[in-house]
């Protein structure tokens, strides 16, 4: 399967975003809300510079504690994105994220941001295509 079949078949891809400028506290409110566990960080032209995640945050308020809270998006976000494309096969985003130790993966298409998918959702179509295609195998050899 292929990131860009990936995203249609989530849940019609509203994108949320933070800008740099943006705090802590905004976005923990944000991910609470939308039960999410990152955001992609844009710039004023809709450009992706960086990703922040529940980690890192967590890991912010072990080392500065609650004040951290009020600082901008942009002193903890992690700025090198590793990002797909619509073209990317979805199972090997599992080998990018695994090994990058990260869960959440934004999808780029000519420079425009179309989506984000997470461990789970490409977790989920994998083992999605696992049962179909069990219940193929079964068919087959029941004869149906
Ligand atoms: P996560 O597992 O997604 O909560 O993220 C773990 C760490 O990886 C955090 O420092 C994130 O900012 C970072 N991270 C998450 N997604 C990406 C990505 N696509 N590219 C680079 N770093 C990422």
């Amino acid at each position: 399967m292929h990131v860009r079949q990936l995203l249609d078949t989530k849940a019609k891809n509203f994108i949320e975003t933070v800008s740099e400028m943006q705090t802590l506290s905004d976005v923990v409110r944000r991910l609470a809300e939308l039960k999410i566990g990152a955001v992609v960080v844009t710039d004023g032209d809709g450009g992706v510079t960086g990703i922040i995640s529940e980690r890192d945050i967590v890991r912010q308020l072990a080392a500065k504690g609650p004040s951290c809270l009020s600082s901008a998006v942009r002193d903890t976000m992690t700025k090198n994105v590793i990002s797909a494309v619509p073209n990317d096969v979805a199972e090997d985003l599992l080998g990018k994220m695994t090994a990058g130790r990260f869960r959440h993966m934004p999808v780029i298409d000519d420079g425009t941001l179309i989506g984000i998918l997470s461990i789970g959702d490409v977790v989920k179509a994998k083992m999605d295509s696992i049962t179909a295609e069990n219940e193929a195998l079964e068919g087959m050899i029941r004869g149906f």
